[in-house]
């Protein structure tokens, strides 16, 4: 039996195919981007400019993925976290931050994640797999549908959910190309952020793409010594191949690098800290994001007193970094990355998801 086609996560050039195949026109593979990424429409049936003929035969050939929601958090900042289900049952979240300028989408980029970083909940229990295109795109889709139901707007993306984005780099490259397509979705990259916990050489190649982004690596400590405790790819790319690849992204594509470092108390919030991370980072076109650690019950992890805080980001400012402190959002739901979908492993059967 010839298994159906997924639309979503397929190029334009492969639409075409797909419906000449079918001996349809160009245009139809148009119009099915328009219902999709413009319209949220995903079955055919409400697909009304196509004949009846064409959509019988659509149902028959393929189908348009969409994600089942097993459970949904909302906070009392408004950032709402949602746990989907895939069609191979694996799970994965992705998370809406409301900020002054408007709803930013966190998405995942694979089910669970090989990095290990010792301060996340998506590290534990390795990567499962890689998320196509279509599924990152997929978490988009819903999403733009529910806030346009309620009449707001996504302004922009990140990837920074559960997984690694850049070591599922292939389907990312394709994911950028759907969000970003002018026929599309049509987001300016502008609009997207890609956090890296420091995959040096795939930097490297991301710069060859010079594409509009905003490339965030996640330092989280300023030495090798502090850095290899917290974030076990340190050890394959120590701090000096890691800045030599952010000074590379830098300077072929012209942008500003954000460097996000979490504060964590008795750990990596001390002054000379500070004035470690302040040296690392100077001769780098960066911004500095510093994010008081949102506790979490699985870690012991906590975040520094507000004066540490302040202490810390002075003293990078006497350094002239451009330094945010940036608040945490959703406290009151389980907002850090895995926590809701390592949560939903815990559930008793047939319990309240
Ligand atoms: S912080 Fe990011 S890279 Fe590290 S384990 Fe979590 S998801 Fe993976």
């Amino acid at each position: 039996m010839n298994q159906k086609a997924n639309f979503l996560g397929l190029k334009e050039e492969e639409l075409i195919d797909f419906f000449s195949s079918l001996g349809e026109e160009k245009y139809r593979a148009y119009q099915l981007i328009d219902w999709i990424y413009k319209k949220g429409v995903t079955s055919f049936d409400l697909m009304t400019n196509f004949p009846k003929e064409l959509r019988e035969k659509l149902k028959k050939t393929a189908f348009i993925e969409e994600l089942v929601l097993l459970d949904e958090q909302i906070s009392k900042d408004e950032s709402i976290k949602y746990l989907f289900c895939l069609p191979d049952g694996e799970k994965i979240e992705s998370v809406v931050m409301y900020y002054r300028y408007g709803y930013i989408l966190c998405v995942s980029s694979q089910v669970g994640c090989r990095m290990g970083c010792t301060f996340c909940a998506s590290g534990i229990g390795g990567r499962v797999r890689n998320l196509e295109a279509g599924e990152i795109m997929a978490q988009v889709l819903f999403v733009q549908k529910e806030l346009k139901r309620r009449d707001k707007v996504l302004k922009g993306i990140v990837l920074m959910g559960l997984g690694e984005p850049l070591d599922n780099f292939t389907n990312i490259l394709d994911f950028l190309h759907l969000v970003s397509s002018p026929l599309g979705f049509n987001m300016s990259l502008r609009h997207v952020t890609l956090s890296t916990c420091g995959l040096a050489q795939k930097i490297k190649r991301l710069a060859e793409y010079n594409y509009p982004l905003t490339l965030s690596v996640s330092l989280h400590a300023p030495t090798d010594v502090l850095r290899n405790q917290i974030m076990p790819v340190n050890r394959k790319y120590p701090l000096k191949e890691l800045m030599n690849s952010c000074r590379y992204y830098v300077k072929k594509t012209g942008s500003r690098i954000t460097f996000d470092y979490l504060l964590i108390d008795n750990f990596n919030s001390e002054k000379v800290y500070a004035y470690n991370l302040a040296n690392l980072v100077k001769k780098i076109n960066c911004h500095v994001n510093l994010i008081p650690f949102n506790p979490v019950k699985d870690f012991n992890y906590r975040p520094p007193s507000k004066n540490k805080i302040i202490e810390f980001k002075d003293m990078l400012e006497k350094s002239r970094i451009p330094v945010t402190v940036r608040r945490s959002l959703g406290r009151d739901i389980d907002a850090a990355c895995g926590q809701l979908r390592r949560k939903s492993y815990h559930q008793p059967k047939g319990g309240d998801l």
